[in-house]
């Protein structure tokens, strides 16, 4: 184990106490305030900070594992890696074992680990501010290209009143004020109820974005929403290849799945990508089948909603073309191909409500294929998940004319936009 971890363990003797259970806490990744819309962080009788494991992969970007039997968790960054199992506090950091002072646990049906002890093993920085109630959690610097020339670093000019409320002095203008803190006037106009440029000596302004009450969360179509995307293939899996030679439809399935991951975030929902990079789900998984139980297994362990995947289809025909949308509604013949253990979707009639949702929009992109939205194939991810889910063909590589508009960014964002308006109306 790295020093780090010693430091770990001093500096958790100083932490022990401060904070109280049932105060908010915030948290903070290299510099940013992370929201946390449903579970919160909270302090357990160790008096250690526990956060959903959600957390530690979307905003630490670590990659994180879920085996159901074992009741494991792996959580790796780069090649340092941490298990917790549920209930025990004993942790394996890259593959010796150390007793910690806690233990990873279940609430509320979701899984919560000791934020510091991930964070430290896997080599970030944390500190807490007792005074804030504030843990800052700070990433490794990437390994360090050859060291350019120190250039020096011009003072930054102290923002003042903590750089969030300012209080007017005699002179100053909404303009100047807006300049003084490199903030929109239209904003300052607009956080503070400013009319006619009219503020007074004394008035205290509103001159950051942190200092805005946060947005009630239910103003968005999606708030509270977990949806997982699933990126279909990756790494070394490329899927199909397109008709030019080249193009892998790993590329394109992740391109328009992160597409639409922005897209559902900024309705308010919590997504979940079973990969945000050309990777595998799993990277120890011995088959497809592994592999493909991985990407349930993320929706299973974040308690999704619903689950998208995202494909890009291939024929022998170059002149096949057009949409599919697949679900599971029905249990299937064990002889089918797709169908190796009988096993059906959670909601079949949820999946077909999100799926007919879905491609009312997604066939106006590039239009339908002939087989167009289909119940009645028994693919994985589909069958073996829980919640409504989908399986999304955009459109054949196979085909020539397709391709080009499957590589191309604004169709892709079109594919993007018209999944969400789908999922949009499926919560309606
Ligand atoms: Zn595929």
């Amino acid at each position: 184990m790295k020093k780090s971890f010693f430091i770990f363990l001093v500096t958790i003797m100083f932490i022990t106490g401060v904070a109280t259970a049932g105060s908010l806490l915030t948290v903070v990744v290299d510099g940013d305030k992370v929201k946390f819309p449903d579970q919160k962080p909270y302090i357990n009788q160790d008096n250690r900070t526990m956060v959903p494991v959600r957390f530690v992969s979307e905003e630490l970007g670590y990659k994180v594992k879920w085996e159901s039997a074992k009741k494991q968790v792996t959580i790796t960054n780069g090649s340092s890696s941490v298990i917790l199992t549920l209930g025990s506090r004993y942790m394996k950091i890259n593959g010796k074992t150390e007793k910690m002072d806690t233990a990873a646990t279940l609430v509320s049906g979701r899984t919560f680990v000791p934020i510091r002890f991930v964070s430290q093993s896997l080599d970030s920085s944390i500190k807490y501010d007792s005074k804030t109630k504030t843990i800052s959690i700070k990433q490794p610097e990437p390994e360090p290209t050859p060291p350019p020339k120190p250039t020096p670093t011009p003072t930054p000019t102290p923002a003042p009143e903590n750089g969030t409320t300012y209080t007017v002095e005699k002179g100053d203008t909404v303009y100047s004020i807006s300049k003084r803190f490199g903030i929109q006037q239209a904003d300052l106009v607009s956080w503070n109820g400013i009319v006619n440029n009219h503020i007074v000596p004394g008035q205290v302004l509103i001159v950051g974005e942190e200092a805005l009450p946060e947005k009630p969360e239910t103003d968005l179509a999606l708030s509270g929403k977990v949806i997982v995307v699933d990126p279909g293939h990756g790494g070394m899996d490329s899927g199909a290849i397109g008709s030019d030679g080249a193009t892998k439809e790993k590329t394109i399935n992740l391109a328009v799945s992160k597409m639409l991951q922005t897209n559902l975030k900024n309705l308010g929902a919590t997504v979940v990508m079973t990969r945000s990079a050309d990777t595998s789900c799993d990277p120890g998984a011995g088959d497809l089948q592994d592999e493909l139980q991985c990407r349930v297994d993320v929706a299973t362990e974040y308690g999704a909603d619903i689950f998208v995947s995202v494909h890009s289809n291939w024929y022998s025909s170059p002149l096949q073309d057009g949409s599919e949308l697949f679900y599971n509604q029905f249990p299937c013949d064990l002889s089918e191909e797709y169908c190796k253990e009988g096993s059906v979707n959670g909601d079949p009639v949820g999946s077909q409500k999100l799926a007919t949702s879905i491609w009312n929009e997604l066939k106006t992109v590039v239009g339908s294929s002939p087989r167009g939205l289909d119940g009645s194939t028994h693919y994985y991810v589909n069958r073996k998940n829980s919640m409504p889910s989908v399986l999304v063909e955009l459109g054949y590589m196979s085909n020539a004319v397709e391709l080009n508009k499957l590589k191309n960014p604004s169709v892709q964002q079109q594919f993007a936009d018209e999944i969400r308006d789908g999922i949009v109306n499926y919560f309606k």
